[in-house]
């Protein structure tokens, strides 16, 4: 049984309650558990792992990471004893935590549509990878000739968040993705329901990570760089502020 990822349909729920399905050993009082369910985000797309605490039956873990793994959620656990397999836990995530990698994660989406909106990408700048962490950007394959503006990109993005769109989101196929998204990074899973995320009255991209409801929750976005990588790459170096 696969772990239902909770964060995906409301990325705004902070506990639940969940059934344990499986424990190992991690080593000194370290456990990973897979739960029936989960509002943890596992690190990836860039996005930085939550963090938050297990509570069952007067015990209680801290969670200080989650991974995706074949498939499968790990919750990976510190407590010198861990739930048994069909305990139900209670899950909280750090949410201070969690509302800044929003934040991130959705500055760098706003990015991607300033360039989208000022003609650049996704040609001939196309989206390859991202970084939502502490040293956050977005890449891009190729260069536009003159340079980016650093100013101009920054504006744009700010733009955007004075507008304060709403994101929507719903689950549908690869092929429908292809007709409808501005772009498709390379390596989507095959096979399964990819989540579309649509900015109101600009577009759709494939997504996975949390996102805010509205661009104004961002807040401000500072574009720190423009660098071009062997001329080949174009990275944007940007802070949530
Ligand atoms: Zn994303």
């Amino acid at each position: 049984m696969e772990t239902k990822p909770l964060y995906l349909t409301d990325p705004y729920l902070r506990e639940m309650q969940a059934e344990v399905l499986e424990v190992l050993p991690e080593g000194p009082n370290r456990w990973r558990a897979r739960l029936d369910q989960t509002v943890f985000y596992p690190m990836g797309g860039g996005q930085p792992t939550d963090q938050g605490r297990l509570e069952w039956a007067g015990a209680g873990a801290k969670v200080y990471q989650v991974m995706l793994k074949e498939g499968d959620i790990w919750h990976y656990l510190e407590t010198p004893e861990p739930p048994a397999t069909g305990t139900m836990v209670q899950g909280a995530i750090d949410w201070n935590r969690r509302f800044q990698n929003m934040r991130v994660h959705t500055a760098g989406h706003l990015i991607d549509y300033a360039l989208y909106r000022l003609g650049v990408s996704p040609k001939p700048l196309a989206p390859t990878k991202a970084d939502h962490g502490k040293k956050s950007f977005v890449q891009y394959s190729g260069t536009v000739s003159p340079a980016l503006d650093t100013a101009a990109v920054e504006a744009e993005t700010n733009r955007l968040i004075a507008e304060n769109l709403e994101f929507s989101w719903e689950f549908t196929s690869l092929e429908q993705l292809e007709k409808d998204a501005i772009y498709l990074q390379p390596g989507l899973p095959t096979g399964k329901p990819l989540r579309k995320l649509t900015l109101a009255s600009i577009g759709s991209v494939a997504d996975g990570g949390t996102i805010l409801r509205s661009t104004g929750e961002v807040g401000a976005v500072k574009v720190t760089r423009i660098e071009e990588k062997e001329g080949a790459d174009t990275v944007v170096w940007y802070q949530v502020q």
